[in-house]
């Protein structure tokens, strides 16, 4: 790919809105601007001195095209740091196309997915993991995760990153001198020193490492499953939950022959709700599917929500399904309160610590799971404005570069030679900057950008 060429794309959602933007980078983004776009001051882009915004009329062809503002960014002071003219239109599938079309004939080349991003990246605008944290920003469904992705984008995890690689590359500088030139006068290198500085650097990255799975749960949402035996509620929690009817209600047992899938938020959790067919025996070969494709969630699921009637007393069915959870993430929802209560929390709470009993007919008892819900996966206590790893590949490269500081540690207790500890030493600075991306391999870099959108 060529990065001095000029790209184009409509970086606003493609949908009827208010407003629309055209965005076209690169060294010709004045000059391909000025061809399409006619100012009602006269004034001649190319010449913008930038940060300015110039009310006027987009024209393709000669032809009138739609009322617009350009707005005109020079390098390096631009989202890609390069030069950069934004054209706001009116919003709506077809007039922004036109507009990109337009740019497009007068020089631009459409914009691969991320490009933009990628550029602010390979002009040094930002760090690949705050690069990654730009999708996270766009992607973000609750407060809590946008605050973590605005957070990322200013570099809280490279900041972190960077010091451990920092103390780690301080560390061995004298160890490596000591390596390639055994016979010099070099530096005394202490090993218990090093142990230290190895030691405080990897629980650093294992501090990072423990917060994953919260930090996963608040930026992208948890898999859960609604389980239990048919009628006991489980659709009229999922709709509750939902804010729609979605699953279908009634009094029939085995009613919800399918998986019926829902994304809610529970508060400002995210959860990836499945309501599942009872988990029961059947001659029935179509609900037999449903009741397979139920089991086959549950293991997948991260949390379990097992939903029992409390107003009856527990059947041998209920039985088997709270041995089926008892290792699980799992909260134990005693419905139909309503009702009365004919089950005992403690009962449960041998097979299953955190019960909520409520009435999903008559939304009682919601704010007191969303509680429970919280404080179990964590998210009660997430600090968003603490370094993150938002995603597995800066998951993995921190689980090697914690690796390699583990082995480093190992060859030191085990009186091994210091050449081996410096190989360590060398293999977890290079996964940590792979990880801020100064050395991510052109492969990882395209990865990481191809799951963008077009126009960011
Ligand atoms: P599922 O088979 O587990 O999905 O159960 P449904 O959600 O279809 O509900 C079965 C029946 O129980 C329906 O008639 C619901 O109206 C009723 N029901 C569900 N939740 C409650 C509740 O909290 N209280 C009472 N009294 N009835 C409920």
């Amino acid at each position: 790919m060529n990065h001095s060429d000029t790209i184009a794309a409509v970086a606003t959602a493609q949908a009827a809105g208010g407003i629309g933007v055209v965005r076209i980078s690169g060294a010709e983004a004045p000059a391909i601007a000025q061809r399409i776009f006619v100012p009602v001051s006269g004034a001649d882009l190319t010449r913008s001195k930038g940060y300015r915004a110039y009310f006027g009329r987009v024209t393709d062809a000669g032809e009138d095209v739609d009322e617009a503002v350009c707005l005109i960014f020079r390098a390096p002071h631009s989202y890609t740091g390069e030069d950069v003219a934004e054209i706001s239109c009116h919003g709506g599938l077809y007039i922004t196309r036109r507009v990109l079309q337009s740019a497009l004939a007068a020089g631009a080349r459409p914009a691969e997915a991320g490009e933009f991003t990628k550029r602010a990246f390979l002009n040094g605008k930002l760090d690949l993991s705050a690069a990654e944290a730009v999708m996270g920003i766009v992607s973000a469904q609750g407060e809590q995760a946008a605050k973590a992705a605005l957070n990322a984008l200013d570099g809280a995890l490279a900041r972190k990153i960077h010091a451990v690689a920092d103390d780690v590359i301080a560390a061995t500088a004298a160890l490596a001198a000591w390596v390639d030139y055994p016979d010099e006068d070099v530096e005394q290198v202490h090993p218990e020193k090093l142990r230290e500085t190895f030691c405080r650097s990897r629980d650093a990255l294992r501090a990072l490492l423990s917060r994953f799975e919260t930090g996963q749960a608040v930026t992208e949402g948890v898999d859960t499953v609604i389980v239990g035996r048919p009628n006991v509620g489980k659709s009229t929690l999922m709709n509750l939950l939902a804010g729609t009817e979605k699953s279908i209600v009634t009094h029939i047992p085995g009613t919800t022959r399918d998986v019926v899938e829902q994304t809610v938020r529970l508060h400002d959790l995210v959860l990836h709700l499945s309501d599942t067919a009872g988990l029961r025996e059947t001659d029935n070969p179509v609900e037999r599917i449903g009741v397979e494709r139920a089991r086959q969630k549950m293991e997948r699921a991260v949390l379990t929500l097992c939903v029992f009637d409390g107003s009856e007393p527990l059947t041998a069915e209920d039985m088997r399904l709270l041995r089926q959870c008892a290792d699980r993430l799992c909260v134990a929802v005693l419905n139909k309160a309503d009702r009365g209560d004919a089950v005992s929390a403690d009962e449960i709470r041998q097979f299953i610590p955190n019960v909520v009993r409520m009435s999903a007919k008559n939304a009682d008892g919601c704010d007191e799971l969303c509680a429970v819900v919280t404080k179990l996966l964590g998210t009660d206590a997430f600090d968003p404005s603490a370094a993150m790893l938002a995603n597995e590949r800066q998951k993995d490269c921190c689980v090697r570069a914690e690796r390699f500081l583990t082995e480093a540690v190992d060859a030191i207790d085990s009186g091994m030679t210091l050449d081996a500890v410096n190989v360590c030493a060398d293999s977890c600075i290079e996964a940590l900057l792979e990880l801020t991306g100064e050395r991510a391999s052109d492969a990882v870099v395209r990865e990481v950008f191809s799951r963008f959108c077009v126009g960011k």
